[in-house]
């Protein structure tokens, strides 16, 4: 791993907007928008894991996915390699996509039905590269090989696999053309913990094999931690905790990353932080709360934490959190 940053995203925003909808010919419900992602802004250096955690509905797998332009982004910009992804033309943005791939959540999903492993497994190939029939086919039989899978798999079919060879297989696909940088959106979250275990430690070492860099997304801090350098905490589609690894769970500073550590016996252990207790569910995004988003829950909020949003900042080298009380 080096300092230059591989991915550089500045003030992302994305919003969906709710189409409204007719409810009786005299009321129309009104149109909504959900702030998925906030003026998010953050650098993955080149090798580096950078792990993505949050509650499910924070904007995680939105974020990932407006990255790699799978949405497109309602504002902000995202560079690769100091390229602006986000200013590219479908052409161009085809070129760069071969070195950008994602690894999906549910592998079942994600894979077709009705076409065998090699097909799926050769499909990125032939949509992205100009190799003989030869060439295909010892490209498609090394990666097979790499993610645990046998040659004979090759002629079998998505439902004839478990859970756990069904992601192999999704890697396998996302890995074919020897991308730079991955997004894994919470790819072991669907899997038994045993088989969990398995992926994340086939992550770390193909993650070395292929000098991946690498956006790991989950739920789970414990998953997140065991792979990545640093990691990124995300609440209501803002960063509020941005540190290395070890820094984090030594010394976290935001109340809501202390909520995490919290739910993690063996992780508590290594911090010395006051437990903290938040109050109530978290907040729809179709109406954020103003301010600091956790005002309505933090047991510390004070007066300006309802009308002021926290910025970002840096107050050990490195490590970055958005809380008024610092
Ligand atoms: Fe809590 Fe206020 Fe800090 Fe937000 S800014 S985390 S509400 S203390």
């Amino acid at each position: 791993m080096n300092n230059t940053p591989l991915l550089k995203i500045q003030n992302m925003s994305k919003h969906f907007e709710l189409k409204s909808s007719f409810i009786d010919k005299h009321i129309f419900k009104k149109r909504n928008t959900v702030k998925a992602v906030s003026d998010i802004s953050l650098s993955i250096n080149n090798g580096e894991t950078l792990g993505l955690i949050g509650e499910s509905g924070c904007g995680k797998s939105t974020l990932g996915r407006a990255i790699l332009r799978l949405y497109e982004p309602t504002h902000g910009k995202v560079f690769f390699d100091s390229e602006e992804i986000t200013a590219m033309t479908p052409k161009q943005l085809k070129g760069i996509k071969r070195k950008m791939q994602i690894i999906f959540q549910d592998p079942y999903a994600s894979l077709n039905p009705r076409k065998s492993i090699e097909e799926i497994i050769k499909l990125p190939l032939k949509i992205h590269e100009s190799l003989s029939r030869k060439e295909m086919d010892k490209r498609v039989l090394d990666i097979t090989e790499r993610v645990g899978l046998k040659p004979q798999h090759l002629k079998r079919y998505p439902h004839q696999f478990s859970g756990g060879q069904r992601q192999r297989i999704g890697i396998a696909r996302a890995l074919i053309l020897k991308p730079e940088f991955v997004v894994c959106d919470e790819p072991v979250s669907a899997l038994d913990v045993s088989i969990q275990a398995q992926i994340i430690q086939l992550m770390a070492k193909l993650k070395e094999d292929f000098s991946l860099t690498i956006l790991f997304i989950s739920h789970d801090i414990s998953v997140v931690a065991y792979l990545s350098d640093r990691i990124a905490v995300m609440y209501l589609g803002q960063l509020v905790e941005v540190a290395d690894v070890k820094e984090l769970l030594e010394n976290p500073m935001h109340p809501y990353t202390k909520v995490l550590l919290d739910a993690i016996p063996q992780v508590e252990q290594i911090g010395v932080h006051k437990r903290v207790l938040l109050k109530g569910d978290i907040p729809s995004p179709l109406n954020p709360p103003a301010g600091c988003k956790l005002h309505t829950r933090c047991p510390r909020a004070m007066g300006k934490c309802s009308t002021e949003v926290p910025e970002l900042k840096e107050y050990i080298p490195g490590h970055q959190v958005s809380c008024h009380l610092l």
